[in-house]
């Protein structure tokens, strides 16, 4: 397999092969004519891949000037402190939600540890602070100067109340993060992460209709790289991300403990997914985010409307 993946002249996918698997997070490195940016480097877990495979394509850490985060969740951005401590010199761009969280990573990794307990540290990594001097806040609505690069930045809530994506109009690229789901390698079947705590499906609803006015001729996504037709994409995410809520709401009326009803939505995704794709596939579709837990992430959305 190739070291770097080109989705277009200047952009290519690099597959950190999170824990040995390939095809499930995705970094994308944008060459800008004055290094590179690397958008959503992966957890510190895999990062020992991801320089390899940029070192062998001639990219040393001193070519690399920005880390873009869509989000601050460890399985994109869990290696950007340790990234800068390599590399003192990188800028790291980050929605204003997100950057205290990387400054003091204290609280996202409690939330995370949540999620994921004791495995915590060995499925991820080491998770280091990013000084506040290294990050550059934005809101969304800027456009981002990167050597020869101008990107669009929108901000894209719903699956991270921080999310935000970037558009490069010259090539008609949107880098999407989580906010367009998760499809592997382009495949039928379009997974809606929506593991706790943030989901809002109002919010998510305003950024589809955000990513689909970009008119984009391509989707980067995290896990697991471009979609092309993107306008096929968001209406059949759109499907998924409805008719797994509705499930949730349904379920939450129903007899049992929530662990309970996380297992039985679990079990009715993985029949799902199933019929749609090979059983290689179905594990690279739940790594990042765990059928169970998007049962907790929409069934906690549900609970806060019905209490409000
Ligand atoms: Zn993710």
């Amino acid at each position: 397999m190739k070291e770097l993946q080109p989705v277009s002249s200047r952009a290519s996918v690099a597959d950190v092969e999170y824990r040995s698997r390939p095809s499930v997070i995705a970094a994308t490195v944008l060459h800008t004519g004055q290094g590179v940016a690397i958008l959503d480097p992966g957890p510190s877990a895999s990062l020992a891949t991801l320089l390899d495979k940029l070192a062998k394509a001639g990219i040393s850490l001193s070519d690399i000037r920005a880390v873009l985060l869509t989000h601050i969740h460890l399985d994109h951005a869990g290696a950007t402190g340790t990234l800068v401590r390599k590399n003192p010199a990188i800028r790291v761009v980050v929605h204003q939600r997100g950057a205290p969280h990387l400054a003091d990573p204290t609280k996202l990794l409690k939330s995370a540890a949540r999620l994921y307990g004791d495995d915590l540290h060995s499925l991820w990594g080491e998770v280091l602070p990013v000084p506040e001097s290294n990050l550059q806040v934005v809101a969304g609505g800027e456009r981002l100067a990167l050597g020869e690069l101008a990107l669009e930045v929108a901000y894209t809530p719903g699956h991270a109340s921080h999310h935000v994506s970037y558009f490069d109009p010259k090539d008609g690229i949107a880098y999407v993060g989580d906010a367009a789901g998760i499809r592997i390698s382009g495949r039928p079947f379009i997974f809606a992460p929506t593991p706790p705590p943030d989901i809002d499906l109002e919010l998510w609803e305003e950024t589809l209709r955000k990513l689909g006015a970009w008119n984009a001729s391509m989707f980067v996504l995290t896990h697991f790289g471009p979609s092309t037709d993107t306008e096929e994409h968001l209406e059949l995410f759109r499907e998924r991300l409805h008719s797994w809520s509705a499930e949730v709401k349904r379920s939450l009326a129903e007899a049992g403990s929530d662990a309970e009803k996380a297992a039985r939505f679990a079990k009715g995704v993985l029949d799902e997914l199933r019929g749609a794709a090979a059983a290689v596939e179905i594990e690279r579709y739940s790594v990042s985010a765990a059928p169970e837990l998007c049962w907790y992430g929409l069934a906690r959305y549900w609970r806060k409307k019905e209490a409000a």
